[in-house]
């Protein structure tokens, strides 16, 4: 008889700036032939949208719909996601620092949201997919298959973040404190804040090698396809 084919996990990886999850999501995905899908992509490239066309951040009627008027597109691609709002590449302009502030202002309101988390679940329905956020175990796929929550020291996250962007000199400690300060909005936001899900697995990398937070996620994966399979 046939074995039927394995089924597609959806797994969610939530956390903190700087705790890995992009690089972590990019190289689980690439093992697992699944799609990595990073939702700070699609927060920042309407927040771009917005400071263009001179649109307040705290409008939320004016941001929803703007939100309703933009196509943003995620295109996974083996070094991260490339991202095109209005058929535009916009994946370099995207994480600069006002677009990263932006994006925490802009995802604070409700109804921005709202309309995110439905074009999240259409782009992962089906599984095979990796999806990296905030909320993604608590809000966008509460019945994930797994999720994790990828945390880490704030003071290791800010210099990581510095290192990955070559920041140094003066300009390091204004972008630790805009993160520090992204940090907190996300945690404190009324609407879905950054917490883990109660069922997700909390891995802190503070002292992790990159390469022993992913075995350890590969074997929750693996886990959790053998209670499938049976
Ligand atoms: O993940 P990234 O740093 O690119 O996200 C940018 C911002 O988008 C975050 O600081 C957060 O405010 C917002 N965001 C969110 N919910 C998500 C993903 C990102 O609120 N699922």
């Amino acid at each position: 008889m046939d074995t039927p084919p394995e089924r597609k996990l959806i797994i969610a990886i939530d956390g903190p700036a700087g705790a890995g999850k992009s690089t972590i999501a990019s190289r689980l995905a690439r093992k697992l032939g699944y799609t990595n899908l990073e939702s700070g992509a699609m927060y920042r490239a309407l927040a771009l949208k917005a400071i263009e066309w001179d649109v307040s951040f705290d409008d939320e009627a004016a941001l929803l719909d703007l939100a309703k008027k933009s196509r943003i597109k995620l295109e996974p691609s083996l070094g991260g996601n490339r991202v095109l709002l209005d058929g535009k590449d916009v994946s370099a302009r995207i994480r600069e620092r006002d677009v990263s502030e932006a994006a925490s202002r802009v995802s604070v309101n409700p109804k921005v949201r709202e309309w995110m988390v439905d074009r999240l679940r259409e782009l992962g329905t089906g599984g095979g997919v990796i999806m990296e956020g905030r909320d993604i175990g608590t809000k966008v796929f509460p019945d994930a298959d797994l999720k994790i929550f990828l945390d880490a020291d704030p003071v290791v996250r800010e210099q990581r973040r510095l290192d990955q962007q070559k920041i140094r000199g003066p300009s390091a400690e204004a972008t630790a404190a805009e993160l520090r300060e992204r940090d907190r909005r996300d945690r404190t936001r009324a609407t879905s804040p950054l917490v883990p899900a109660p069922d997700a697995v909390i891995i802190d990398s503070t002292n992790l090698p990159e390469d022993e937070v992913l075995r350890r996620i590969e074997e929750l994966v693996e886990q959790k396809l053998t209670q499938t399979r049976s």
